[in-house]
């Protein structure tokens, strides 16, 4: 899909979204600093700020986490990348870290969101390389790899990532089949980074966090435990050091990370 049909496509679309309901992708955006939010976006936000603690220092160290799986994966040879909730566009996306490594890197956005499609030209103007993007949901796994091959190549390894995306897939729409899936369609070589939104971190406040989440949005958002995470990389070989909190995850020397804690896990997997 080119430039100009996204952004004519995200104009017909504009009129559907909804200002007065919270939505997932401009609360995260108001959580990273970002513009791009309505008043019933911040309201909610700092609830779950007031629930929590941890969520700043949870979203910013995503943020980081995203771009050392990214820089990972590329160190391992993986030059396309298949980026499922693309969110509103922040600094260092997926394609900007993979690019600066090799401009010819190819990324493919995926989100089913029509804020997040407005947006999505953004993405693709800043692009050096090819980039593309997809409006389809997570769980329409079929769809999403049969476009997304027009642009990779699924014959060689893929970066998979859900990044801050699974809490929105809740356990009775089986995310794990949507994970096997994805990764049934790559070869040996590809890999998968999860980061997620931990109920067992700070068990004390990512309960209240998760209830003021559903409730605000009237979308069912699911933080689970570290064991549910490496459930999702069942099959695959865990790359060293597993399943841990996102700041802890191959911290780059020079970036400090927060003592304190983020509630977010972060894992990168290889398939065998
Ligand atoms: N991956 C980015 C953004 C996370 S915000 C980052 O970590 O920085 C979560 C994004 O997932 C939002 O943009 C939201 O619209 C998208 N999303 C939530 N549920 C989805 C689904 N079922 N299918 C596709 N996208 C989804």
């Amino acid at each position: 899909r080119g430039e100009r049909e996204v952004t004519a496509v995200a104009e017909e679309r504009a009129d559907r979204i909804d200002a007065s309901t919270p939505h997932i992708a401009r609360i995260y955006d108001y959580w990273l600093g970002g513009k791009d939010n309505f008043a019933a976006d911040r309201e909610a936000a700092e609830k779950v700020i007031e629930a929590t603690p941890a969520v700043l220092p949870g979203v910013r160290a995503n943020r980081r986490f995203l771009g050392r799986a990214v820089r990972y994966m590329a160190d391992q040879g993986v030059r396309q990348f298949l980026d499922l909730g693309t969110g509103i566009p922040a600094s260092n996306n997926t394609h900007e870290v993979a690019q600066a490594i090799d401009p010819d890197a190819r990324v493919v956005y995926v989100d089913n969101d029509p804020i997040v499609l407005a947006h999505a030209h953004a993405l693709l103007t800043s692009a050096t390389g090819t980039v593309d993007y997809l409006e389809a949901d997570a769980r329409e796994v079929g769809a999403i790899l049969e476009t997304a091959a027009k642009t990779l190549d699924l014959s060689k390894p893929v970066g998979i990532m859900l990044i801050a995306i699974l809490h929105c897939i809740p356990d009775e729409d089986d995310p794990k089949g949507i994970v096997d899936a994805l990764l049934d369609a790559v070869p040996a070589g590809s890999h998968l980074a999860i980061s997620h939104p931990a109920i067992d971190q700070v068990p004390e406040y990512s309960a209240k966090a998760e209830a003021s989440l559903t409730k605000s949005m009237g979308m069912k958002v699911t933080f689970r435990r570290r064991e549910q995470v490496q459930a999702f990389c069942d099959g695959l070989e865990l790359v060293e050091p597993g399943v841990v909190p996102a700041q802890e995850w191959r911290p780059d020397p020079d970036v400090p990370e927060p003592g304190t804690a983020t509630a977010m896990w972060g894992a990168v997997a290889r398939k065998p």
